[in-house]
């Protein structure tokens, strides 16, 4: 793939942002592209960061503590500018420490023993992140995510017993689904809980999340390519 052809589809991605955005009646900056660059190598990346991408996504602590300290001094050195790393996908406990010094945002806090691993590494690294409680919307037994009907009570726990701070909730619908109702969902468990962060869309279905009420959708295929296998 060259440079050309991710920074085209980069500008694609977010001319059809700023469409969903407007043709919801959203204010233009109601939605942030979280830019999902996992499985790529810092050479696939760049161009987008150069092409003044900010925020990003990767699923795997190991891969992404690989290429990304090198691509943020990078950009520090070449514009003095931060670049906003979300990690989207499970966390082991024994892997908090490392995630909570290399990202900005965690996504996918999805159960006790998690957020009070990642808790006790903001505290001793004094890192305190924004989280996202991951929601199993389809209730799908191999996927990751709360039960819908306890997310308020996981939310509450996260704050009262661990000393998170959430503010919004995550989901990845069931591949074989329309996504929509997934999505209503989890903007109608975000506004019973008050929360105003709603990561959800991916490549396929974005422009249905901003219709719905994302504020953050994940895209990586669409703006990167086909992902080669690992
Ligand atoms: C890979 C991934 C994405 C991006 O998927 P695309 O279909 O390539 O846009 C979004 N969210 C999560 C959690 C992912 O793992």
């Amino acid at each position: 793939m060259s440079e050309h052809a991710s920074v085209a589809r980069l500008e694609a991605v977010r001319a059809a942002i700023h469409d969903a955005t407007a043709k919801a009646g959203r204010p233009a900056d109601a939605v942030t592209l979280v830019a999902v660059s996992k499985v790529f190598g810092a050479d696939a990346i760049w161009p987008a960061i150069a092409a003044g991408q900010r925020v990003f996504g990767e699923n795997r602590v190991q891969e992404a503590a690989g290429k990304w300290p090198e691509l943020r001094q990078k950009l520090l050195d070449a514009q003095g500018a931060a670049i906003d790393l979300h990690l989207i996908g499970p966390l082991q406990s024994n892997k908090a420490r490392e995630a909570v010094a290399l990202f900005d945002r965690i996504e996918t806090v999805d159960r006790d023993k998690i957020a009070g691993a990642l808790a006790d590494e903001m505290a001793k690294q004094n890192r305190p992140l924004p989280c996202l409680v991951q929601v199993n919307t389809g209730r799908e037994p191999q996927k990751a995510g709360i039960e819908p009907r306890e997310a308020a009570a996981f939310v509450a726990r996260c704050r009262e017993v661990h000393g998170l701070t959430i503010d919004g909730f995550m989901c990845i619908p069931p591949i074989d689904d329309a996504p929509r109702e997934h999505f209503s969902l989890l903007v109608r468990l975000a506004d019973e809980t008050g929360l105003p962060v709603r990561s959800m869309g991916m490549s396929g279905d974005y422009p249905i999340a901003i219709a719905k009420g994302a504020t953050h959708v994940r895209v990586g295929s669409a703006i990167f390519g086909e992902r080669p296998k690992r």
